[in-house]
């Protein structure tokens, strides 16, 4: 199914992962912002692998409503995940990617779509404002300030996956076969014409935060390891600075030892060395485990991916007349 020229079908693709307590406030909204817009729209929610009653309230909204379509994973496969499964089911000529939980607000859409008429391919959300932790704030900021120096696409600073893409580059993202997922940088890397609209992020409506600490930093590391190789070239930095170092340390330790000069009460003959010989072998030691765990995080995401392991399992889909091709 795709629209026609004059009513375009929007689709808009939403991964939930126990968003119960969201969805009753989700539908009504999303649908009246929806039903302003000149598009015939369908939406695609991405069940996670929910436990508590999210499949059943998605399954009754299809009931309801045949534009409700849900696709259901065997478990929770993450966020980035349900967002590419998504945008592999969508039929619309534009796809925008949302939160469940009105973060994102919908009445943005309209204007995502005015911009995409304008002939934008990419249209992405920006965060001027955050109503979050003073904690959670600064990390984001950080984390985003610096994949933007090491990484090896512009990939535009405080745009999380709130956006609307074209159809054209919802192919680039579905043909991308990569296991480690990070949305944002792909659509960064995909091209064609790009446009931010800033926005005022809203606290979340209901529930609680299905992104603790440990999912956040995997996602922030995906997104480093995926797009920037800058980190390996960190040992080779390190490497010839210690290197550098040394050089200077042995003319110094020469010169003492031949001028036989005193340094702090010392002379080179009765030198302690214990001090010095401490600290050299701890540094050198944090320094070269450091690289290793650096080359264990491509190490680690080069094995997932040459194991070509589907990166997620449908169990159920409800209201696709037939499974799309090459979906995993
Ligand atoms: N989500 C998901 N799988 C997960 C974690 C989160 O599909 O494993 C969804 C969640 O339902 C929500 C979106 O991803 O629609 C963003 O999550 P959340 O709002 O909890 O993250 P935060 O905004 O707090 O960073
Ligand atoms: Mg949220």
């Amino acid at each position: 199914m795709s629209g026609s020229p004059e009513k375009p079908l929007l689709s808009v693709v939403i991964p939930c992962f126990n968003e119960e307590s969201v969805l009753p406030i989700l539908r009504p909204r999303l649908t009246q912002a929806l039903d302003r817009l000149p598009v015939a729209w369908e939406l695609i929610f991405v069940d996670d692998g929910s436990t508590d009653r999210t499949p059943e309230l998605l399954a009754t909204l299809h009931r309801e409503d045949p534009r409700v379509k849900v696709v259901s994973f065997s478990r929770n496969f993450g966020h980035q995940a349900a967002v590419s499964a998504g945008l592999c089911y969508a039929a619309g000529d534009a796809v925008a990617i949302l939160d469940a939980d009105l973060q994102d607000p919908p009445e943005l859409l309209g204007d995502c779509l005015e911009r995409w008429r304008q002939g934008y391919e990419v249209v992405f959300a920006v965060r001027q404002k955050r109503k979050e932790g003073l904690f959670k704030r600064a990390a984001y900021g950080f984390f985003y300030r610096l994949l933007q120096r090491v990484a090896d696409v512009e990939i535009p600073l405080d745009s999380g996956d709130f956006c609307l893409l074209d159809r054209r580059v919802v192919e680039v993202l579905r043909r991308m076969p990569e296991r480690n997922i990070f949305v944002r940088g792909m659509r960064a890397w995909a091209g064609f014409r790009q446009i931010g609209i800033p926005y005022e992020r809203d606290a979340r409506a209901a529930g609680s935060t299905k992104y603790p600490f440990r999912k956040l930093l995997r996602l922030a590391l995906d997104g480093v390891f995926a797009f920037s190789t800058a980190p390996l070239r960190l040992a080779t930095w390190f490497g010839l600075s210690i290197v550098g170092l040394c050089v200077l340390v042995v003319v110094l330790v020469l010169v003492w030892r031949l001028c036989g000069l005193e340094f702090m009460g010392h002379t080179a003959q009765d030198i302690p060395g214990w001090a010095a010989g401490i600290i050299s072998v701890f540094f050198l030691g944090g320094v070269q485990l450091l690289i290793l765990g650096i080359l264990g995080e491509y190490l680690a995401r080069i094995y997932a991916e040459v194991k070509l392991r589907p990166r997620w399992v449908v169990s159920r889909a409800l209201g696709f007349a037939r499974p799309p091709e090459q979906v995993e």
